[in-house]
């Protein structure tokens, strides 16, 4: 399987209003694949594309599609995150301070060898929940598991 360069120059993308639509292994994001505790069951797909000058600078919009297996923090059970994240970039050499005020714009450097993955990494990464749980109440689930010492059992050998 051969993978498709996901180094861009972020500026012509933007100008030529390119698109490059694929989906990511988690071989390619090793810093995501540290938290995840399932592999197989974890997909990502991305759909980026130049917007010319939409916002009168050139910008991207990019969408990220993540299934990402990782362990619930209430029953650690394995469970899965699904995100569909949108984000629109300006590009530019400079700072730009309208993208400070727009918390819906971010701006990225111009860059002509932008690596993608590693932007959707760095996204994933902030949109991943710090301690993930079951929507359901799971807790209940799994209390014979043993792995965790119950408080209560505890003070009760301090009382006999
Ligand atoms: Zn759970």
């Amino acid at each position: 399987m051969t993978q498709k360069s996901l180094i861009i120059n972020n500026l012509e993308f933007a100008i030529n209003r390119l698109k490059l639509s694929d989906s990511l292994t988690t071989a390619q994001l090793p810093r995501l694949a540290e938290l995840l505790v399932n592999q197989e069951k974890t997909h990502v797909q991305f759909q980026l594309s130049g917007t010319g000058k939409q916002f009168r600078q050139p910008s991207l919009h990019l969408n990220i599609k993540a299934n990402l297996a990782v362990t619930c923090q209430r029953c650690l059970d394995e469970m899965l995150v699904n995100l569909n994240l949108n984000f629109d970039y300006l590009v530019s050499s400079t700072e730009i301070s309208e993208a400070e005020e727009n918390d819906e714009i971010d701006w990225l450097e111009a860059n002509h060898e932008m690596d993608v993955g590693e932007l959707i990494e760095d996204e994933l990464l902030l949109a991943l929940p710090i301690a993930p749980t079951h929507a359901h109440d799971c807790s209940k689930l799994n209390t014979q598991s043993g792995d965790k010492p119950n408080p209560f059992a505890a003070l009760k050998g301090l009382i006999k």
